[in-house]
């Protein structure tokens, strides 16, 4: 990429906001009410560098859940507790094609094919260690909390609306009891998983945490080490395949970075040792990815040269 200069941020910031700002295509989340009242026009957009200066424009203090961008972060903590052979024997780390919330196995390994689609992370969940339901939960808030550098919390109405209608996640929890993978009770690791989906974050946190992935896993803030060098290379190249729904092939051409994505319309992107991006833009395209938040991280790979393998 081009050296970091603070100016030229600044501008092709700027620039990629207002280009940006006028994409009104797609539609916020609506499985949920609570998903569906959000302000379905606001957009911020943060570019944080690994030694943790963070560069911000538009709605980037907007509290919204985190979604499915807490998956490579329950995974990081699986891995963290149980280590990477016994992670692996359950979670796989091939790309599916699949659907995310997809009800089924990899018909040869009976196994998620990965931690990024439901089946994967509802796994992921399960594995989290602790005393009981309420520790694992909060092992996993204070872990989230390490890569963004403040406390995270739940929010409430989100949760309750989640659990109330998330009979699909419980059919693959108890899919995933059925064939073993799970072997602890299946609904305390979907009402687990519902939890962590339920977490609040603003565009801010999301540049942070992404900053924490492209420094290794040291909060460039906080200085803290929020996961060992070795699984942050492993949660990155997870994301790299698979992070993006079913729009993973076009996302790693045209952006060309480990990415996740959630359907409160955030996106987390990093290049490995130098930058996390942020998005926040409620309005979703087919795949559930946001809209702006795909232009947008789409105008910033191109402008600042961020594609990993840009060759100058
Ligand atoms: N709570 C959502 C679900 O699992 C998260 C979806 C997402 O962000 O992809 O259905």
């Amino acid at each position: 990429p081009q050296a970091i200069d603070s100016g030229v941020v600044t501008r092709v910031l700027d620039e990629v906001y207002t280009l940006c700002r006028t994409e009104i295509g797609g539609a916020p989340a609506d499985y949920i009410p609570e998903l569906a009242a959000v302000e379905p026009d606001s957009f911020g957009l943060c570019l944080a560098t690994a030694d943790g200066r963070v560069y911000s424009v538009g709605d980037t203090d907007i509290p919204f859940t985190i979604q499915s961008i807490s998956k490579p972060f329950t995974y990081a903590l699986a891995l963290a507790d149980r280590g990477v052979d016994a992670v692996g024997q359950r979670i796989d780390v091939e790309p599916s094609g699949d659907a995310f919330n997809e009800i089924s196995l990899d018909p040869v390994t009976e196994r998620p094919r990965n931690p990024m689609i439901n089946a994967g992370a509802i796994t992921a969940t399960s594995l989290i260690t602790g005393r009981d339901a309420a520790e694992k939960t909060e092992r996993i808030v204070r872990c989230y909390s390490r890569f963004a550098g403040r406390d995270l919390s739940m929010n409430e109405s989100v949760y309750t609306s989640e659990a109330r209608t998330g009979f699909r996640n419980r059919a693959i929890g108890y899919m995933l009891r059925s064939f073993g993978i799970i072997d602890s009770d299946p609904d305390e690791a979907v009402d687990r998983y519902f939890r962590q989906c339920s977490l609040e974050v603003t565009c801010g946190d999301l540049a942070i945490m992404a900053a924490t992935l492209a420094n290794n896993g040291v909060n460039p803030r906080t200085r803290e080490r929020a996961l060992s060098a070795a699984l942050t290379e492993r949660v990155l190249s997870v994301m790299t395949t698979c992070g993006m729904y079913n729009a993973a092939g076009d996302w790693v051409t045209t952006v060309g970075l480990p990415a996740k994505s959630g359907v409160g319309g955030g996106i987390l992107a990093v290049l490995p040792g130098q930058i996390g991006i942020s998005v926040f833009s409620p309005r979703l395209d087919e795949h559930g990815n946001s809209v702006r938040g795909v232009a947008a991280c789409r105008e910033l790979s191109q402008r600042l040269e961020l594609h990993f393998l840009h060759v100058t």
